[in-house]
C-alpha cells in the first residue's frame, strides 16, 4: 500500500461504495492508479409525510437527469416517504436541509395536487457514488478486474448506485465466478 503497509492476500475485492476510488488509490501501483474512475457524490434526501396518504401503491414520476425523481414509496406500516432528490456535494455529509420542503412539495404536487401545506418532515439522506459528473449522461456500474503479478485477483466495484441493491445477487455471482 502507498503508506508502506503490506497486504498479503489471494484475492482483493473492493466493494466499499463511496470509498472504492479512494481506497484503490492507496494501492502502490501506478498502472492501477491510472485506471481509477473519479467518484462523485450525489446526495439524495427523503421527506416523510405525517398523515395518511391516499395511495396504496408506489408512484414514479418521469425520471430526472441523475435520479428517478421524487417518487412515493410506502413502507410496511403504510408510512409514506418522498424522495430522493439529487444534490451534488463535494464531501460526504448526510445532513438534511429542512429548507428543501417547498421544492419537494412542488414536485409532489405534480402527481398529488392535494398535498397539504406543512405536512412533510425531513426524513433521511443517502449518497450515491457516481462515476459520471454533474450534467453527464447516466453511467453504468464499473467492475474492474485485474490479475496481479502474484496471480491474485483484484476486483473493484465503482459507481454502484441504484439499482445496486436490486443487482446485488448478480454482483455477488460475478465475484464468485471470478475468484472461486
Ligand atoms: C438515495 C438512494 C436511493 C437508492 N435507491 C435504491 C433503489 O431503490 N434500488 C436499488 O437497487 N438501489 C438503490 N440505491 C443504491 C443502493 O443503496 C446501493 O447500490 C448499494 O447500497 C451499494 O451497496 P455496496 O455494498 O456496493 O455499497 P455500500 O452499501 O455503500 O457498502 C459499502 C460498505 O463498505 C464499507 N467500507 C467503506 N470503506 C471501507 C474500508 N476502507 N474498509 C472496510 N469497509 C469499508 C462501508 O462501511 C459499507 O458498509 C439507492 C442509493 C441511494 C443513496
Amino acid at each position: 500500500m502507498a503508506d508502506g503497509y503490506r497486504l498479503k492476500t489471494r484475492n482483493l475485492i473492493l466493494a466499499t461504495g463511496l470509498h472504492t476510488s479512494s481506497l484503490m488509490e492507496t494501492i502502490d501501483n501506478e498502472e492501477l492508479r491510472r485506471e481509477i474512475p473519479t467518484t462523485y457524490f450525489a446526495k439524495g434526501s427523503y421527506f416523510t409525510q405525517s398523515g395518511k396518504v391516499p395511495f396504496s401503491h408506489l408512484i414514479y414520476p418521469l425520471p430526472e437527469t441523475a435520479g428517478l425523481g421524487i417518487h412515493l414509496t410506502l413502507d410496511m406500516a403504510g408510512g409514506a416517504r418522498f424522495g430522493p432528490d439529487v444534490e451534488w456535494i463535494d464531501s460526504i455529509n448526510y445532513k438534511m436541509d429542512p429548507g428543501k420542503q417547498n421544492t419537494f412539495c412542488n414536485s409532489i404536487r405534480r402527481y398529488w395536487p392535494g398535498l397539504a401545506d406543512n405536512t412533510l418532515q425531513p426524513g433521511y439522506a443517502g449518497i450515491r457514488p457516481k462515476i459520471v459528473s454533474q450534467g453527464a449522461p447516466s453511467g453504468d456500474f464499473k467492475i474492474y478486474h485485474k490479475i496481479l503479478n502474484n496471480k491474485a485477483h483484484l476486483l473493484a466495484f465503482f459507481g454502484i448506485e441504484s439499482p445496486g441493491l436490486t443487482s446485488s445477487l448478480y454482483l455477488g455471482k460475478i465475484i464468485t465466478r471470478t475468484v472461486c
